[in-house]
């Protein structure tokens, strides 16, 4: 996946993106097809980012922006 670099540098901290739960974009690209939110380990995101990212896709979830993951567990 092409968001996914060997350098693992927060996104977010570093293009100062502010995360914004209607931005289904970008959220999409935090999850996988099946609907998971891909970890952190993997995607390079800071602690702080990904804790919101994590909330911003449950909030996405629940206005029907984002599909909710098939995985009982993660929720
Ligand atoms: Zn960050």
């Amino acid at each position: 996946m092409a968001f996914i670099s060997k350098k693992k540098v927060c996104k977010f901290c570093e293009n100062k993106v502010e995360i914004d739960y209607k931005d289904y974009k970008t959220l999409r690209r935090f999850i996988t097809e099946q609907g998971k939110i891909i970890p952190r380990r993997v995607t390079g995101s800071c602690a702080k980012h990904q804790r919101e990212l994590v909330t911003a896709i449950k909030r996405a979830r629940n206005i029907a922006l984002l599909p909710y993951s098939f995985d009982v567990t993660q929720n």
